[in-house]
């Protein structure tokens, strides 16, 4: 088993360029799902319910969906697979898995995996496809009619049409889409504290996590030292390089477009007048390597700020209310994950009821876990995967009246 997690990692660093380490920490994620799983199939429970009439008994059953498509992204290649299969699986569901173009072998080890398991033949299925087939063989999967449930993660734009598709045959959908998170430092907070957090939650994975910091929005009292320490913070500990290096805590990004995009919200935000704390650039490395990159002067106006980056870009809008900071972080058709430093007890509750997202980091940057629901509100999706909460999105409820007792 050690050799496997250690071959598991190696194929995610050599498929996405994640540093070793982080992609080691994603196997120990990427293996809790199933482990979270499996010990939740124990607890699928049915219920017995008081009937109205004396002749007749009410019993709730849970059933597995059926077959579950899962459609999964390049960025954690192994754990969202798991985090879908696993609660898949434990339901009782077979699973057609559909990874990125970017990231096939992952999948496909899992596989090798689950038929050293045991899991019998036909259960874990994977359909690896190159990008010109992709569209197809998603309106395949999303209209068959022996798909039962698509389980989605990636972009708003991929899961609407996935939606529409699906939508011909009413198939139940699970989708975590798209982020645009908020990282609200308040004059309250820590700040190197905030600094530590703001570090993780916007440079993990190099900015590639759909949870990962979108805008930092920074109160004015505390606004000049916390960019400050940040920017020393990135200089000091953050590493460009090959993701084997052991010193990396940078891998190059994706693909060319992912660079493209990151430069594109940098010129965009510099020709309205933001300043470029640090980096700003493609790194001397090339090809898709980037400097992770701090902002300063940025305004709502600016794209980086209006869209999802996903990549190691951190712009910084100063603030002067607690209401202008909830204004500027729920302006957003997306609610995924938000974040704010305070050591203010009343803020904090007033704060976490008011963001419009799904899931809130208090004084924390890194918040994922097995067993806290992971999911978003308004476009970012639809459902939660993980926790006791997981395993609902692959069963159906069925009602049983017995009468005439
Ligand atoms: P990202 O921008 O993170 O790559 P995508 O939504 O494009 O996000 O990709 C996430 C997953 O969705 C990948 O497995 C990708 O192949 C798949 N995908 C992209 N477009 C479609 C489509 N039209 N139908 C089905 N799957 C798609």
């Amino acid at each position: 088993m050690m050799e496997n997690k250690e071959e598991l990692a190696r194929i995610i660093t050599a498929e996405n360029g994640k540093p070793l380490k982080e992609a080691q920490g994603e196997i120990v994620y990427s293996a809790s799902f199933l482990e979270w799983f499996a010990e939740e199939a124990r607890r699928i429970y049915g219920d017995v319910i008081p009937a109205s009439a004396k002749d007749r008994r009410v019993l709730v059953l849970k059933q597995p969906v059926g077959v579950a498509a899962i459609i999964t992204p390049w960025n954690f290649p192994s754990a969202m697979i798991t985090r879908k299969v696993g609660a898949a699986l434990a339901a009782g569901c077979t699973v057609v898995v559909k990874p990125a173009e970017d990231t096939p072998l992952s999948a496909l080890a899992l596989g090798e995996l689950a038929n050293q398991a045991g899991i019998p033949a036909g259960v874990y299925n994977v359909v690896p496809c190159s990008r010109q087939q992709t569209a197809a063989v998603g309106e395949v999967l999303c209209t068959d009619p022996l798909v039962s449930k698509i389980s989605f993660t990636g972009s708003t734009a991929t899961g609407k049409i996935l939606l529409k598709h699906a939508a011909g045959t009413v198939k139940r959908v699970s989708m975590e889409l798209g982020g645009h998170a908020p990282f609200i430092v308040f004059d309250s907070a820590n700040v190197d504290r905030a600094v530590a957090g703001a570090l993780a939650s916007k440079f993990r994975n190099s900015g590639q996590t759909c949870v990962c910091t979108n805008r930092f929005l920074v109160q004015k009292g505390i606004h000049d030292e916390f960019v400050e320490k940040f920017a020393k913070a990135i200089e000091k500990e953050l590493h460009v390089g090959n993701g084997f290096d052991a010193k990396t805590t940078q891998g190059p990004l994706i693909n060319e477009k992912a660079v493209e995009k990151v430069e594109k919200h940098i010129k965009d935000a510099v020709s309205q007048g933001a300043s470029i704390v640090t980096g700003g650039k493609r790194h001397s490395l090339g090809k898709n390597f980037f400097e992770p990159t701090l902002l300063t002067n940025v305004t709502t106006k600016m794209l980086c700020t209006q869209e999802e980056t996903f990549g190691p870009l951190a712009p910084v809008i100063r603030f002067d209310t607690e209401a202008e900071a909830v204004a500027i972080a729920n302006a957003a058709n997306v609610g995924l994950a938000g974040y704010f430093y305070s050591q203010d007890p009343a803020q904090i509750w007033r704060v976490a009821e008011q963001m419009e997202v799904g899931m809130v980091g208090v004084n924390e940057g890194i918040i994922s876990s097995v067993e806290c629901p992971f999911g978003g509100v308004k476009e970012s999706g639809l459902g939660r995967e993980g926790s006791k909460y997981g395993i609902d999105e692959y069963l159906e409820i069925k009602y049983v009246c017995l009468g005439g007792l």
